[in-house]
């Protein structure tokens, strides 16, 4: 999917050995060449790997030679921590600060646990159970603390095993992969021995409501520290600056951060701060820095744009209203003046973040920005996906033999489908679910889908492990998104036999189609 008359990997900087920068960009004689052996013999074209960790998937498709500029979320996404080393870490800090308000100190003892999620969950306010959910709000899984919620339990407290999800103040999608999880099964777990209700502890003439705890929790994982730059992950920051400066040759290039401009300067500083002859400020990889952004608020109406004073940290008193300044940090604004200072529109930005709330639903949904969704989670994913494929095909077989009974609305018989069911739960999707974590997989449980994923095909153009996957490809590169079928559609066989006939693909290839946007499905 190049296109043959466009700069191959774009600059003159040394080209990082790991990238495929050495290959000549494939031209219109080569396609000629493989579509006539794909018509000779269509099993024997097969499409250039990336091996799974390096790609990036497509749910939208993309050309990135028209993306004119480049935005970038900071915390996790230009700033990797080592994981589980930073949530480590940060779960500790967050136990230390609730006893510091006055949890008591038995929270101390609870030791991080690395294969619990640490987003894509739901926090009930009322209840303190953390749910998993599908799109529509159906209940996937549902925990109590460090307790697994079973049948008549959830029923319960869920009649029919749903949740309103657009009551916002009771349900509260963890999104951030800050570990408010960690936090909510620590307080909601923590034993009480005065008492426990359904919707708090009681201690003597005291209430504490779940709702209170979660509050608590938000907080204290908003509560300053200045120990995370330990945490960031070294290895990859030459190959940052590698990225931006590419990037910044044939674009523009942006920041834009929820964090205060002291604390991005200390982890930007921190990150750019590498052994090398050349040393530049971190602010001269960008063409625009704003700070205090407050997104989602960024992209609809904003607040006051303001000019930092990159000396003392601190605001300038009154609204910028001036030109672009080379090197300067802003705090606050909207999306709307990103475009005016930078001069682009929004179907010319390509924003990079982690939260699909904050920086990705929001700026697709409110700006139409093309957008870039960092999923770390990928790497676990996409191992287990491919160790464990052959529970995936049992899956399939089972469901196959559940529904080919040749039986129609006149036949007395009764088959005993039961069994086969309870393999399809127990055997499969349990075991399946177990590979990936407690909670299973960030995208489904068995055969469904969840709300993070649904979210994700939405409004995520392009998502990927990590951004670093750019370096991967040239930017001319079209993105394609994969034919997605409808139920019906995929019944028919034309389709397979139209890719066939041009020649690209046959049917019993497309599980080799990753290289070109195959998403995490099936
Ligand atoms: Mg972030």
């Amino acid at each position: 999917y190049l296109k043959n008359d466009r700069k191959p990997f774009g600059g003159t900087l040394q080209r990082d050995s790991q990238c495929r920068s050495s290959l000549p960009a494939p031209t219109l004689h080569d396609l000629d060449e493989r579509l006539a052996l794909a018509s000779k013999d269509p099993g024997d074209v097969k499409p250039p790997l990336l091996s799974l960790p390096r790609q990036i998937f497509v749910n939208r498709s993309l050309a990135l030679e028209k993306i004119k500029c480049f935005g970038f979320d900071m915390d996790y996404t230009l700033a990797m921590y080592k994981s589980p080393d930073y949530e480590e870490m940060a779960f500790q800090l967050l136990q230390e600060r609730l006893v510091c308000i006055g949890y008591p100190h038995e929270i101390l003892e609870y030791k991080y646990d690395p294969t619990f999620p640490t987003r894509g969950l739901v926090f009930d306010a009322l209840y303190g159970n953390l749910l998993k959910v599908d799109y529509h709000g159906n209940l996937l899984v549902c925990t109590h603390g460090f307790r697994f919620l079973k049948g008549a339990e959830i029923w319960n407290y869920y009649p029919n095993k749903f949740i309103q999800r657009d009551d916002m103040k009771r349900f509260h999608i963890l999104n951030t992969l800050f570990n408010l999880t960690g936090g909510c099964r620590v307080v909601a777990g923590s034993p009480c021995p005065s008492g426990i209700c359904d919707t708090g502890y009681k201690h003597g003439n005291l209430f504490m409501s779940f709702r209170s705890m979660f509050q608590d929790v938000r907080e204290a994982m908003d509560h300053p520290t200045g120990c995370y730059c330990a945490s960031l992950r070294s290895l990859t920051q030459p190959r940052v600056t590698l990225l931006l400066s590419r990037m910044k040759e044939v674009g523009k290039v942006f920041l834009a951060t929820n964090s205060d401009y002291n604390y991005t300067d200390a982890i930007m500083t921190y990150l750019f701060d590498f052994n090398q002859g050349d040393k530049r400020p971190w602010r001269s990889y960008f063409d625009l820095i704003v700070v205090d952004t407050r997104k989602p608020l960024f992209f609809a109406e904003g607040t006051v744009l303001r000019q930092v004073n990159t000396d003392t940290g601190k605001l300038w008193i009154g609204t910028y209203t001036g030109p672009l300044q080379h090197c300067a940090v802003y705090s606050g604004g909207s999306s709307d003046m990103v475009c005016d200072l930078l001069g682009v529109k929004g179907k010319d930005i390509l924003y990079i973040g982690d939260h699909i709330f904050g920086d990705i639903l929001k700026s697709k949904k409110r700006q139409g920005w093309r957008t870039f969704l960092v999923v770390p989670e990928l790497a676990k994913e996409l191992q287990v996906w491919t160790e464990k494929r052959t529970l995936a095909v049992s899956f399939l077989v089972l469901t196959v033999f559940v529904l080919s009974s040749h039986l129609d609305s006149g036949s007395n018989e009764c088959p005993d489908i039961s069994s086969i069911k309870r393999r399809i739960k127990v055997k499969v999707t349990h075991e399946m679910d177990m590979c990936y974590g407690k909670m299973g997989s960030l995208f489904r449980c068995g055969s469904r889908q969840t709300l993070f994923a649904n979210q994700l095909i939405r409004y995520a153009d392009l998502y990927a492990a990590s951004f670093l996957n750019f370096l991967y490809y040239p930017f001319s590169y079209l993105f394609r998104a994969p034919p997605t079928l409808m139920p019906h559609e995929s019944t028919v066989e034309h389709v397979h036999v139209e890719l066939s006939e041009s020649g690209l693909l046959t049917g019993h290839r497309l599980n080799q189609l990753s290289f070109y946007g195959q998403q995490v499905s099936g």
